[in-house]
């Protein structure tokens, strides 16, 4: 079976976005299933020589503090249960939030590997902003952008190394 790569974090940090310019179009097709695997979405990925399954995790987002807090503790979970690699991501514009804290700290606690990723670093005069994210305690934050596709390259690299 390809290892399994999932994208968690809080709602709006560009998930999707990185997603779909992982995958490309290849889209894998689930069918409906029942409960919360609906709100996950399924993609190949392919890096260098590998082969990898992509999941978007929170496809449907509830806004809204306790259901939207819900939902990330929920996604996280089952992220770690089913991922081998997990790129956590964070918004670089927005700085750390306590929602970020609460999937940092979820993420913490299971024995996968973590790739975290500051998107909407869109330009070099942005590339400071990712120090902060430090603090997360993941190791070295990777500076990406979701709208012009850079730092991508360098995210996979590591994503790979845990193959
Ligand atoms: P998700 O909720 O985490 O899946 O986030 P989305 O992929 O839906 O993106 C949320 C918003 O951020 C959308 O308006 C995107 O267009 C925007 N976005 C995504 N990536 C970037 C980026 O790299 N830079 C900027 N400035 N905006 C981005
Ligand atoms: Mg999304």
């Amino acid at each position: 079976a390809r290892p399994v790569v999932a994208i968690v974090g809080r709602p709006n940090v560009g998930k999707s976005t990185i997603f779909n310019r992982i995958i490309g179009d290849r889209l894998a097709i689930v069918e409906d299933m029942p409960g919360v695997t609906r709100d996950r979405l399924y993609g190949i990925g392919e890096w260098l020589e590998h082969q990898f399954s992509v999941i978007d995790t929170g496809g449907i987002e509830i806004d809204g503090d306790d259901a939207m807090l819900k939902s990330i503790r929920v996604q996280a979970e089952l992220a770690i249960e089913e991922a081998d690699v997990i790129i956590f991501m964070v918004d670089g514009k927005g700085g750390i939030t306590s929602s970020d804290s609460e999937v940092a700290e979820l993420l913490f606690r299971s024995k996968k590997p973590i790739v975290l990723a500051v998107n909407k670093i869109d330009n070099i005069k942005r590339q400071d902003d990712i120090y902060e994210f430090y603090s997360l305690g993941f190791g070295t934050p990777f500076g990406i952008s979701g709208s012009h596709g850079t730092g991508i390259g360098d995210l996979l690299d590591e994503v790979v190394q845990h193959f």
